[in-house]
């Protein structure tokens, strides 16, 4: 199963890879802010991920990594 990590240094809550993600498994978390001060994209249910990396390749800030 590929492995999505969002760097939550890096990560200030734009939302791009909200709307990128085909499968709709991006959100950005309600409760938890970043050491930015954002609300950082977290996944929703990581076993639906096909891997196609359009949210990390979407991101302006490269704050996401797939690993497969
Ligand atoms: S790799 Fe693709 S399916 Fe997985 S979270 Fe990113 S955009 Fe969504
Ligand atoms: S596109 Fe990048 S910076 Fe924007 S919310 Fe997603 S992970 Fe954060």
């Amino acid at each position: 199963m590929p492995r999505i990590t969002v760097d939550e240094n890096l990560c200030k809550g734009c939302g791009m890879c909200v709307i990128a993600c085909p499968r709709k498994i991006i959100a950005l978390s309600k409760e938890r802010i970043s050491p930015k001060g954002y609300h950082p994209a977290e996944l929703t249910d990581e076993s639906l991920c096909t891997g196609c990396c359009s949210c990390a390749t979407m991101c302006p800030d490269v704050a996401i990594t797939v690993e497969r």
